[in-house]
């Protein structure tokens, strides 16, 4: 059920109707938007009456929700989040960079990465804590021993840390270092971690399942939402298909897909999306003109020694190459120099 406010709904009468909610054992989620509030609610296992929330003040109408998600629908919220991470932004009409190693080997390594990444105006640093590896006799990541390193990058070079929680405990670490939580394909239906993820104050980047369909995925980004977590960013990484040519195939139609559905930024990985480092440059121009709000890209500065994902790592200058092509095609598609998006 959903509950959409007057725009002339005050800050009391939205807590009146939260009130009701909470004292009924339902949970409330409330939405300011441009011109009007919609609170959700979760918590029912049936349906819930919602003739008791018709008279009260400031209520303009009260949905009940076919779909099978409620809180990542634009019916609930018909402007785009914007998600705000310190003075960086993803979903506003800047397009955000994710950019740097699959994983993080030595301080040289991330800060010679880091570098490039800075100085292509990127906001976003990624690298991997723990690594989860297919095979366990491959390299995990350095572990822990990799949060000295993030943190230095974090101070010297101003950018947001982005890195992947394997399990739960990864998470109380990533709040104390980091800045952005990433949930990776293989993990997208671990339901604890996601609830965990939801409890956390940080935003939450959720790759999409490698065999995934888009409800599923969607009402992964529920399972955060509902526990309170509202930045969620989901990242399309490609799922497994019969093509051979590619580790994953890239669905870019998702991105337009996801827009007629919900409000949450979405962001296009070309790296694990083709696994090969010709075609990352190709999809990643690609991912922008689709409308995705950003990319992210693994980069490194010796790709030929790189300890995990090294075919699909661009080196520093075909990096700093691809987001000269991609600003380009950003601003062609921004109309009225405002940054409007004459797609979206
Ligand atoms: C990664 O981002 O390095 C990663 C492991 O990605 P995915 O979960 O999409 O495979
Ligand atoms: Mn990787």
């Amino acid at each position: 059920m959903l509950i959409v406010m007057k725009p002339t709904a005050t800050a009391r009468d939205i807590d009146a109707v939260v009130n009701v909610i909470e004292a009924i054992g339902l949970r409330a989620h409330a939405m300011p938007g441009a011109t009007r509030t919609a609170i959700g609610i979760t918590g029912n296992e049936g349906p819930v009456d919602g003739r008791r929330f018709e008279n009260l003040t400031g209520v303009a109408e009260v949905i009940r929700v076919t779909k099978p998600y409620k809180l990542i629908t634009l019916d609930l919220r018909p402007d785009k989040t914007v998600v705000r991470v310190g003075d960086a932004t993803i979903g506003d009409s800047k397009f955000a960079i994710i950019a740097g190693p699959c994983a993080i080997e030595s301080r040289d390594q991330a800060s010679a990465v880091a570098k490039a990444v800075q100085r292509s105006g990127a906001r976003f640093f990624r690298g991997c804590v723990w690594k989860p590896r297919t095979s366990p006799y491959t390299f995990q990541g350095l572990g822990e021993k990799a949060w000295g390193i993030l943190t230095a990058i974090r101070e010297e070079f101003g950018l947001k840390i982005v890195t992947e929680a394997v399990e739960e405990s990864h998470v109380d670490l990533i709040e104390k270092h980091g800045d952005v939580i990433q949930i990776g394909a293989r993990n997208m239906q671990n339901f604890s971690l996601l609830k965990r993820a939801g409890r956390s104050r940080l935003p939450v980047l959720l790759k999409r399942g490698m065999a995934a369909t888009l409800e599923e995925w969607l009402l992964a980004a529920e399972y955060i939402m509902a526990e309170g977590n509202y930045n969620v960013i989901l990242c399309e990484r490609g799922v497994r298909t019969f093509a051979q040519h590619t580790r994953n195939t890239l669905d870019l139609a998702s991105v337009p897909a996801i827009r007629r559905i919900s409000h949450l930024p979405v962001i296009v990985d070309p790296s694990h999306g083709t696994g090969t480092a010709y075609m990352v440059t190709p999809l990643a121009r690609a991912g922008i003109a689709v409308g995705a709000d950003g990319l992210m890209i693994e980069v490194h500065n010796q790709p030929e020694l790189a300890l995990s994902d090294s075919a699909q790592a661009l080196t520093l200058s075909e990096y700093a190459q691809l987001i000269e092509q991609v600003r380009a095609i950003h601003s062609l598609m921004t109309s009225d120099g405002e940054g409007q998006l004459k797609t979206a």
